[in-house]
């Protein structure tokens, strides 16, 4: 619920102490000490006694008591995603990729990310250890990548940020899948439920990425998916390609729902 609130305006330095007072910053976001947050809209209105004062916007959120709490709210206001690798499960695996020219979709990527896009967040993460080892640029993956997107969007599928680690193995960077660096970013900066989340990929590394985020993983036998299957952990779910991937997520959020649902009637 959102409420105004006046403040005697003495301009943004009068808002900063006001912010620095009460913990937050001073980008226009305060926190108020019962939590509350706290936004400025932009204009004067006229005070009491001809002195000018700030409208402030602030968000009231309950008073938290307990962990639990605090995860029903967060489930309420957060949504679920599907992170999908690049190679070997969008399009086909043909080693480090330079040039948008090299980039070919599987038959069904378009029409499964487009059903996916319908009630889940998309994310693209992807390896390029390559950009590492010298053999291609970041230049050259971000065109790649802007190809992809481009090809997305123009069937109507909106990818929300695309994660690229371009380091080698070797470095031991905190980026590199299976670290479920991206997965937490994401839960950070676009409220993505990691617990109703996928992860499709072609390699043993993405579904470990998922474990470790507490997210689901799927793999797929497209791409390098054969290859590796005799390392996969046990009990993973595993699928032809892109299409029985989404096929298998979609009856899962399906059930998923009619256990809330049925959850919230009894
Ligand atoms: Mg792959
Ligand atoms: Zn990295």
């Amino acid at each position: 619920m959102a409420v105004e609130v006046l403040f005697p305006d003495g301009g943004l330095g009068a808002f900063g102490l006001f912010a620095r007072q009460h913990r937050g910053d001073c980008n226009g976001n305060v926190l108020l000490p019962q939590g509350r947050a706290v936004s400025m809209i932009p204009g004067l209105v006229p005070g009491e006694g001809g002195r000018s004062r700030r409208r402030y916007l602030v968000e009231r959120k309950e008073h938290v008591s307990g962990q639990m709490k605090a995860d029903q709210e967060k489930r309420a206001v957060s949504s679920p995603a599907v992170f999908l690798d690049r190679d070997g499960t969008i399009i086909e695996d043909r080693g480090d990729l330079s040039e948008p020219a090299q980039v070919v979709f599987f038959s069904d990527t378009v029409s499964s990310l487009r059903r996916l896009a319908g009630r889940f967040t998309l994310f693209v993460v992807t390896n390029q250890g390559g950009v590492g080892k010298g053999a291609i640029t970041m230049q050259d993956v971000d065109r790649v990548n802007a190809h992809v997107l481009s090809h997305l969007q123009r069937h109507g599928i909106r990818v929300a940020a695309t994660y690229v680690c371009p380091h080698e193995r070797a470095s031991g960077c905190r980026c590199i899948k299976p670290n479920p660096y991206f997965l937490r970013k994401a839960e950070r900066d676009f409220g993505i439920d990691l617990a109703r989340s996928f992860v499709i990929g072609d390699h043993p590394h993405d579904v470990e990425f998922a474990v470790r985020g507490g997210a689901t993983g799927i793999y797929v036998l497209s791409g390098h998916g054969r290859k590796h299957r005799a390392d996969l952990p046990a009990r993973v779910v595993v699928t032809d390609g892109i299409r029985e991937a989404t096929d298998l997520v979609l009856r899962r959020a399906g059930r998923a729902d009619k256990q809330a649902q049925n959850g919230a009637a009894s």
